[in-house]
């Protein structure tokens, strides 16, 4: 055995707990040897019986007891390890905060192509051009004097992949360069997402968006901010700002984003603003876009990247300046495989990176302000809207006597009558898609389920159907009743598609955009859908939360909410922060341009104390309120939260399980004694797509007592476990029972 070979860890992309070892194949002397250009590289390993791609993430020290045993890993010929130092130590650090294997998290982190292909492709491509050198070749080689010609028919150069029309195969062309007829240059390849565009000219900054740009700008190493602005008091505008200096500096910006129905917006901004290359993130790319883009920055190209959620694990050359936008959204939290929250860990990478990170929104989440109030995040606040625009008057209507058609009142109706005379918009929210929540037997009251959940279907007309919103089952609606043989069934409640056909009728002379799930599938249809918006003639804009989410819209001048109740009530401690965090958001789309907007909220609690602080536009002490009760119900941000679920096909083995990880986990963790632990308990709804599913939950306010117990669960969970039942653990969790 070579005695110099070196032995790595490897991290594999398996379910396991640990890394492996393995003796590097030797390699050209002098190259690639050094400690620092191992660690966090590809190697190709033999792992059980298959071949699978692993990541280096140390390289043993001490000489190992017995090295001829281990396997060998084969390094791949990438220019650079794929994961940088600052990378490597964010998703170590995730991988035991959230208790995922590393190895998994390694590749969530990856684009497809990294963890898929060997020779990873190159941006750079060649540009020909010829030489004065006269051509000396014999008269018989008319290839090559076909391809000269070419060439020195394009002044400017001519791209290898033309050349390939003719013929020229590389090996011809670098013999050519090396007879001194043609020369190369590299270029990098921009695809057509990454296109530069002449900036637009920057608004001036009002005095209040420049005392808040100036104190972000003065912000230096790692410094976490709160920047909290009313929607429309121009965030955006301050974003681009700051970008703009970093980029001067030399430096890159990452910007998250919540969803990628904010994309083409906030890109388009981004884009016509910057001159640099910007470069779009998101899940619908494809995979040698995603690799491009990954690439682009990774090498300095990308000045600036826009993503969701996953564009966290983005590579830079010199990150400067980290921006989460709409912070307070639950879809930087990814709920299944590695359930990290995107937000959180741009905070972590900013502290490997050194640099600032603003994480804004109008409406933040209890877990940043709290933040806040300890003190270990600064906060800068935005209190008008910019422009000429200025907040809307909420009122609320009272449903509780008043017949409703549809889910409408007649107050509701008149108003939005009223504003589309006035040749304007109007939002209508209702947060469920469909036609109808429920279906009702008329003769017996019997609702009908899904047969895989515990939910009931939803009825969708086009075409007639019942689907289960859980399971994803779509089957027809019945013909008779299963308990009692009825064949009369009323569709009970309004969804948006319902809501839609009632508008459309009354108000026929309208346009009327319906944005949900089933309308909008893809960025295509949802530019579609804005365009037609934005064009701004008098319009109904009928959708569930898509709408209230970030979108810019100068002629909505009425937003009505048809049922705010069902916002705030539910099993969920966080229904009261996240219903309120929707109102005002949905509030902020209207009156954004030059005409005073309208909120009315239909309810049948108007007394709420909720609706005080709404008509107000008062989250901030809405939240405060909400983060003192949070404290004396002892429950997250106040205390951390680690969940376990349990899944089987029957409930009692999910209990069973838990009860043995809940013994397991207090035998070996003394910290656990100190911890709240609640459960087992069934999931609220306990079975889902024929799946029964519980939860352990443990609530703790010690860091070093969360440790122990993340490191001792690897261990428990295997003690635990039985022929199937299958575990997920989630640390902080936003979907909770
Ligand atoms: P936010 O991100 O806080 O919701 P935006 O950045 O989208 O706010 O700004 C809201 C609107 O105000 C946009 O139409 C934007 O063009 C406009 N705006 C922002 N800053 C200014 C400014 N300084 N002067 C004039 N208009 C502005
Ligand atoms: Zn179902």
């Amino acid at each position: 055995m070579n005695a110099t070979s070196k032995v790595v860890a490897v991290a594999v992309p398996a379910p396991l707990y640990q890394t492996y070892d393995y003796q590097l194949a030797p390699q050209d002397p002098g190259k690639n040897d050094q400690q620092e250009r191992l660690i966090g590289r590809r190697v190709a390993v033999e792992f059980g019986h298959r071949g699978l791609i692993g990541i280096i993430v140390e390289v043993r020290e001490e000489a190992h007891h017995d090295q001829s045993a281990l396997k060998t890993a084969q390094l791949f010929k990438d220019e650079e390890p794929v994961f940088s130092k600052d990378m490597l130590a964010t998703l170590l650090w995730a991988s035991t905060y959230y208790c995922h294997p590393l190895g998994e998290c390694f590749h969530a982190a990856l684009p497809s192509m990294a963890r898929k292909k060997a020779t990873l492709p190159t941006l750079r491509v060649r540009k020909w051009h010829r030489t004065p050198k006269p051509f000396e070749g014999r008269a018989n080689a008319t290839h090559q004097k076909q391809i000269l010609d070419l060439v020195a028919s394009h002044r400017d150069g001519i791209w290898e992949d033309a050349l390939r029309l003719i013929k020229a195969s590389p090996g011809q062309l670098k013999l050519l360069e090396q007879k001194g007829y043609l020369e190369f240059s590299e270029h990098v390849h921009f695809s057509a997402t990454q296109r530069r565009a002449a900036p637009d000219k920057a608004l001036p900054l009002n005095p209040e968006q420049q005392k808040v740009y100036e104190s972000l700008h003065a912000l230096n190493g790692f410094s976490p901010a709160l920047l909290e602005g009313i929607t429309g008091s121009g965030k955006t505008e301050v974003y681009i700002r700051l970008v703009e200096e970093y980029i001067k500096q030399g430096r890159q910006a990452l910007i998250l984003i919540p969803e990628i129905n904010l994309s083409p917006q906030t890109f388009a901004r981004f884009q016509s603003k910057l001159s640099e290359a910007v470069v779009l993130v998101h899940s619908a790319l494809g995979d040698k876009e995603k690799y491009q883009a990954w690439q682009m920055a990774r090498l300095g190209h990308a000045k600036v990247v826009i993503g969701t959620r996953s564009a966290i694990f983005t590579p830079f050359k010199a990150l400067g300046l980290i921006i989460v936008d709409e912070e307070h959204d639950n879809s930087y939290k990814q709920n299944d495989g590695f359930k990290y929250s995107a937000r959180d860990l741009a905070v972590k990478r900013a502290q490997q990176q050194q640099c600032p990170v603003i994480l804004g929104t109008a409406t933040p989440s209890l877990e940043t302000l709290y933040k806040v109030e300890q003190g270990h995040y600064s906060y800068q606040r935005l209190n008008t809207r910019a422009g000429n625009a200025s907040l809307p008057d909420v009122a609320l209507i009272d449903i509780r006597s008043r017949p409703l058609t549809d889910g409408l009142s007649p107050p509701l109706l008149k108003a939005i009558g009223d504003t589309l005379e006035a040749g304007n918009q109007v939002i209508v929210f209702q947060n469920r898609r469909g036609y109808a929540p429920t279906l009702m037997c008329e003769s017996c009251g019997t609702l009908v389920q899904c047969p895989n959940c515990d939910a009931r279907l939803t009825v969708h007309s086009h075409p007639p159907h019942l689907h289960c919103h859980h399971c994803d089952l779509k089957t027809d609606i019945p013909k008779q009743c299963s308990s009692c043989h009825g064949v009369h069934f009323a569709a009970l409640g309004a969804g948006t598609e319902r809501i839609e056909s009632s508008l459309a009728q009354r108000f026929s002379e309208y346009d009327i955009v319906r944005l949900d799930r089933d309308t909008i599938k893809n960025p295509t249809t949802l530019n579609h859908a804005l365009n037609k918006i934005h064009e701004g003639s008098p319009a109904m804009i009928v959708g569930t939360q898509m709408l209230s989410k970030g979108h810019d819209f100068h002629n909505v001048t009425l937003v009505a909410v048809l049922d705010a109740d069902g916002l705030f009530f539910s099993a969920d401690f966080r229904a009261i922060e996240k219903g309120a965090q929707q109102l005002i958001q949905l509030a902020g789309r209207t009156g954004r341009g030059d005409k005073q907007g309208q909120v009315l909220i239909q309810t049948r609690l108007p007394e709420h104390p909720l609706f005080q602080y709404i008509g107000a536009h008062d989250y901030h002490a809405c939240a405060l309120e909400q983060l003192q009760e949070r404290m004396q119900c002892q429950l997250p941000p106040h205390l951390k939260m680690i969940s376990i679920r349990a899944d089987a096909r029957d409930v009692q083995s999910t209990l069973d399980a838990l009860s043995r990880l809940n013994a397991a986990l207090a035998n070996s963790v003394s910290a656990l004694r100190e911890a709240q632990v609640i459960g087992p308990i069934e999931a609220s709804m306990t079975r889902k797509q024929g799946i029964f599913r519980s939860y352990l939950t443990i609530l703790h306010n010690n860091p070093s007592a969360r440790r122990d117990v993340l490191l001792a669960l690897p261990a428990a969970l295997h003690q635990a476990k039985s022929r199937g039942v299958r575990f997920a653990i989630d640390v902080d969790p936003i979907e909770y029972m």
